[in-house]
């Protein structure tokens, strides 16, 4: 499974891939989510540990 780089959290669905650089030439394939609110969707779908989004924010999707 595709782990965002950004948030932690596993993509469901859409991936952006991340251009990757090492200074060994090697090119690490790295994943993200497309948007702010993919990240905080995945972060909600974590679980009752994760960071609480008000309603607002959610209708936002931010
Ligand atoms: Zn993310």
């Amino acid at each position: 499974m595709k782990t965002c780089q950004r948030c932690g959290y596993p993509i469901r669905g859409e991936a952006v891939e991340i251009d990757a650089f090492s200074s060994s030439g090697a090119r690490p394939q790295m994943w993200r989510h497309p948007t702010d609110a993919g990240c905080n969707k995945a972060t909600r779908e974590a679980g009752p540990g994760a960071t609480y989004t008000s309603p607002l924010q959610r209708h936002l999707g931010i």
